[in-house]
């Protein structure tokens, strides 16, 4: 009865699935059979996919996972089967299990289903990231206020989803970093279009995962093309479910055997010394980590949280490395750009509470008097201007100001200027 039940809910999902939506599709389906018996196939209603069609699956049990395998046509199934099992990054849930992202060809219209035990019901999620997209770069952004190391020209949002049907969380919360988590996506190493594989993550961690946005907040692809995900100091879903006071950056493929490429490596030591540097972490150090309740690395991998392979069994033994490199760079590329008008910015500042609530005291040892503006981050727009500041603790008043990432600039009589960020809750 249950399956009868079921399976006519399977059908009208299809059915809203072929009306409804051009990218995205669901099939529901249910395979319970023996050991080795191979269902199907099923068809999927979702035509001209393109560059790829990405593809995720969800089943109502603990099963370990499934084998899968495509075809164009019905009757034209080749030995090709793919396992599926659980997904690193999912929120974990007793009874039901979420597949690791895949990519199939584009022209796949049909799939069939091999397990070795029971699966129960599964829901196949089928997405189609659209096609290529034409982006520069652009220049790299100044540097963080306190360091000179710039944030290397990301591909924003709207660069890598310029349809504008991945939106950002309306209501994102906000987090003071202290703690850099490297990561991999354990999907594949080879596309043509990695602009659309970002896509289809966004698509997996909020149509599959059920997540409000992609889970991380910077991503490099192996070309060392640095995606904004969720953003700076913006509240990720990446750290085993413990994600505040960090930064999750994805390295884009599977470093299970293979290392990541040169330059994704290099794009991956800009991104850590400029924010490392921007908070004043030492990259070698360690530090607690409320959230976790663990002292880690101040860059440490998914797996110093909690049990995952993530980053790879490659790469996690590279971070040793990877932090020496982002030491030296900050050292020797950073420092060798600054200026002597960079190194007065390095002055002390200190913004407190940070996180922020109606409002901030600043204290600027050896400045008196000056006048304090404050900008909304990353656009850099004015939000309050000519605060008159009087040392040596000034309290100002940031009631009204929506949640976000601020940067407070002082700025005294002689033209000596300091800055600091600060996140209002
Ligand atoms: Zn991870």
């Amino acid at each position: 009865m249950k399956k009868a039940i079921f399976l006519l809910a399977a059908l009208c999902c299809i059915g809203a699935g072929v009306a409804g939506q051009s990218s995205r599709t669901v099939v529901d389906t249910w395979y319970n059979r023996t050991e080795g018996q191979i269902s199907g196939p099923f068809f999927i209603p979702l035509a001209n996919a393109n560059p790829f069609l990405a593809w995720s699956a969800v089943w109502e049990s603990n099963a370990p996972g499934m084998w899968v395998r495509f075809a164009s046509s019905a009757h034209q199934f080749q030995d090709n089967w793919e396992w599926i099992g659980p997904d690193d990054h999912a929120t974990e849930m007793s009874g039901r299990t979420v597949g690791q992202l895949k990519f199939t060809v584009a022209s796949s219209r049909f799939f069939q289903i091999r397990a070795d035990m029971p699966v129960g019901d599964i829901a196949f999620h089928f997405f189609n990231p659209g096609p290529e997209t034409t982006y520069t770069p652009g220049f790299a952004e100044e540097a963080l206020l306190g360091c000179p190391c710039p944030l290397p020209p990301p591909q924003r949002r709207n660069d890598w989803c310029p349809a504008g049907n991945c939106p950002p969380n309306p209501s994102p919360s906000f987090t003071a970093v202290s703690h850099l988590i490297v990561h991999h996506s354990a999907t594949t190493n080879t596309a043509t279009n990695w602009p659309a594989v970002v896509r289809s993550f966004w698509d997996f961690h909020v149509n599959t995962n059920g997540w409000a946005d992609i889970g991380y907040n910077w991503l490099i692809d192996p070309n060392g093309v640095l995606y904004e995900g969720r953003g700076d100091n913006v509240l990720g879903a990446h750290f085993c479910g413990t994600n505040g006071q960090t930064m999750g950056v994805c390295v884009i493929g599977d470093f299970t055997t293979a290392t990541p490429t040169a330059a994704a490596l290099n794009m991956l030591d800009q991104l850590l010394a400029w924010k490392a540097c921007s908070i004043s972490a030492d990259p070698l150090s360690t530090m607690f980590h409320n959230n976790s309740g663990l002292t880690l690395h101040r860059i440490s991998g998914h797996r110093d949280g909690c049990s995952t392979q993530c980053p790879g069994n490659a790469f996690y033994p590279m971070l040793p490395s990877v932090r020496q490199s982002v030491v030296d760079h900050i050292a020797d590329v950073c420092n060798a750009v600054s200026t002597p008008e960079q190194e007065i910015i390095t002055s002390e500042m200190l913004v407190f509470p940070n996180p922020a609530g109606e409002q901030i005291n600043i204290k600027a040892p050896g400045i008196s008097e000056g006048v304090l503006d404050l900008f909304e981050m990353p656009s850099g727009k004015a939000v309050r201007s000519g605060g008159a500041f009087r040392g040596p603790v000034f309290t100002f008043n940031i009631s009204g100001l929506p949640a976000g990432v601020y940067r407070s600039r002082l700025r005294d009589a002689s033209g000596e200027e300091r800055n600091a960020v600060f996140i209002k809750q």
